[in-house]
């Protein structure tokens, strides 16, 4: 498949997105620093609550971890089995392996039922494809019924969280919101009347829609079942009230079993909310059935590639798709927690989308990503299923300047400016030559002290460091003159 087939076809690195020059300006924006300051500690402050013995998260995530690795190991099979359930179970299965496809999967689904209105529950998946921009380009009212969601779609922005995607507002920013945008609704600042005014409007949405849809948490093999995790009972309205039901899902949510849910469950929403248990959790088999009263007459699943069958053949980067979204990694990453969500430009902000991104849409065009990290290790320490995100960071940085590695990575050896090649160009030609090498380092001892630290090549390096003084002789020199075993 197309290494981007969601955004972009791979450039070179100088001509895209930059994260630090997003990063910087998001800097500048005190409103929104304290935002997500207030936010992060609270959450922070809330998983750490849910985790009082250290041994006994240790244990959960490593049985997490092993599960959605022993997931992974088994993928085809599991995915296999996951497809003849659902389709016993009367869910109606479809496999895309680009955005593209599986938007027109949707619209024709919607087509054929002669749907106009669909209401959503929260799905990052749906984010990925650009659904809603979408189906409105095709005369389809696609609405998000997260109250988070439902507030950033207000305002046109995306999600700058995966799991809290309006958490860049505060409340004083809503009640102003909703004054303006909401239809006779009057200025409050009550989390609870903001609620309110949402619930009135959304409610009527669920019950006229022609079609609801949702993401999936986690898919179950052996029974054919989708796991719906939520707070707020949107997700099973919009799973349960409009006739036709679309669930959509990454192919890399699939677990064996129904005993591997709880423990996934119990880490998903300690590690995302600091909650034990979350308000809703939905298990869905199939449409309504004979004699039952509600519930919706078709369920149909897509689900989605978009190179995650190309990050599953690298035994390294598997990892990647180890993920829960819970979002922790986000929480707690000093780069995230200090810029926010949308200084990233894609639709998985934070730790996870600084490796999940890079690989859909390429290294080269999304080079700023794998660079826009200090490699602290906060995420791996707190990733429920131990993605070494920092490792994985490492790889991607070298994939992005190589070519020549073997591997599959989208964009591989693209990363590299003009710049850089330039200056490695030179290093090579000069290190294969004795000579040549000799009279550099002599020239580099002796004058290099001279260089200014604001000089072009190395400004960037110096501006938060001390400019490296030479020292006044090279090795080979010293050696020479003093002796020692290569002398
Ligand atoms: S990488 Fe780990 S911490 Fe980050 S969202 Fe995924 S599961 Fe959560």
């Amino acid at each position: 498949m197309s290494p981007n087939s969601c955004g972009s076809a791979p450039v070179h690195a100088e001509t895209e997105v930059h994260f630090r020059d997003a990063a910087a300006k998001a800097l500048l924006d005190p409103q929104l620093r304290a935002n997500f300051r207030r936010a992060m500690d609270g959450l922070i402050t809330k998983r750490k609550a849910q985790f009082p013995d250290p041994r006994d998260l240790q244990d959960l995530r490593d049985l997490s971890t092993a599960i959605r690795s022993r997931s992974l190991l088994n993928l085809p099979e599991l995915l296999e089995q996951f497809e003849a359930n659902c389709t016993k179970n009367g869910i109606k299965v479809h496999w895309a392996e680009t955005c593209e496809q599986a938007n027109e999967l949707i619209l024709g689904i919607m087509q054929a039922k002669g749907a106009k209105t669909l209401v959503k529950g929260k799905s990052m998946v749906s984010e990925e494809m650009h659904l809603n921009a979408f189906l409105e380009s095709k005369g389809i009212e696609a609405l998000e019924s997260d109250l988070g969601e439902y507030i950033i779609q207000l305002d046109g922005e995306t999600p700058s969280h995966i799991i809290m995607p309006a958490i860049h507002k505060n409340k004083d920013q809503i009640a102003r919101q909703f004054s303006q945008k909401i239809k006779d609704a009057k200025y409050t600042e009550d989390v609870d009347e903001l609620t309110a005014m949402a619930r009135k409007v959304l409610r009527q949405k669920f019950l006229d829609a022609d079609a609801g849809l949702s993401g999936v948490n986690f898919a179950v093999a052996e029974t054919g079942t989708l796991c719906l995790v939520e707070n707020e009972g949107n997700g099973r309205m919009s799973t349960h009230v409009p006739p036709l039901h679309i669930a959509v899902m990454g192919l890399e949510k699939v677990v064996a079993r129904l005993e591997d849910v709880a423990p996934l469950y119990a880490i998903l929403t300690r590690s995302a909310t600091g909650q034990a248990v979350s308000t809703y959790f939905n298990l869905i088999t199939g449409p309504r059935g004979a004699g039952e009263k509600d519930g919706p007459q078709e369920v149909h699943l897509v689900i989605l590639d978009n190179g995650r069958s190309r990050i599953y053949a690298d035994p390294q980067l598997r990892a990647t798709l180890r993920c829960i979204r819970c979002g922790a990694c986000m929480n707690h990453c000093p780069v995230y927690t200090r810029v926010g969500g949308h200084a990233y430009e894609a639709v998985y902000p934070g730790p996870i989308g600084k490796i999940l991104t890079p690989q859909m849409e390429g290294v080269g065009v999304r080079h700023d990503l794998i660079h826009g990290s200090s490699l602290c290790g906060a995420c791996g320490e707190v990733c429920p299923v131990e993605i070494p995100i920092p490792e994985i960071l490492v790889r991607l940085r070298r994939e992005a300047t190589h070519e020549d590695l073997g591997s599959a990575v989208a964009g591989k050896g693209t990363g590299r400016t003009a710049t850089e090649d330039w200056a490695w160009r030179l290093w090579a030609g000069v290190t294969k030559r004795p000579t040549l090498y000799r009279i550099a380092t002599w020239f580099a001892t002796r004058f290099g002290k001279a260089l200014p630290a604001g000089a072009p090549l190395i400004k960037n390096w110096t501006q938060s460091r001390t400019k490296p003084v030479p020292a006044r002789r090279s090795l080979s020199e010293r050696m020479r003159t003093e002796g020692g075993p290569h002398a």
